[in-house]
């Protein structure tokens, strides 16, 4: 069962996460159901800011970006190297663009697992 949400629907969800910027905006995997955002991208080297690790976000897990094994059978809470570009569309969620294209996309994080995921960026820094 695949849901599919128009841009201006997708930006809305994303904006009633409640972060405090665009880099933790959160998605999850659908193989392995880390949550993951922007600032977990940069975090893993796959870019320097927003802008260059957008392609990724969303599609690519950050385990890709990590050295991460294949999904495990059971998720086991550590990224994996899944790509929604691969042969198999495991994707559950869908972004229609103005332009009728549909593009394939990790589902969102809820709100409080944005937050807390923030939150937690945050504190790994700290220490
Ligand atoms: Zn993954």
């Amino acid at each position: 069962m695949k849901i599919t949400l128009s841009l201006d629907e997708f930006k809305a969800a994303l904006l009633a996460q409640g972060v405090s910027s665009h880099l933790h905006f959160a998605f999850k995997c659908p193989m392995c159901n880390t949550v993951q955002s922007a600032a977990d991208l940069v975090a893993a080297g796959a870019g320097a800011d927003f802008d260059t690790v957008e392609r990724y976000l969303a599609f690519s897990c950050v385990g890709r970006f990590t050295g991460a094994g294949a999904p495990r059978k059971l998720p086991d809470g550590k990224p994996c190297n899944w790509t929604l570009g691969g042969l198999f569309a495991m994707h559950k969620l869908e972004v229609l663009t103005p332009d009728g294209k549909k593009h394939a996309r990790f589902e969102l994080a809820t709100g409080e697992e944005a937050r807390a995921h923030e939150l937690n960026r945050a504190g790994a820094v700290q220490s």
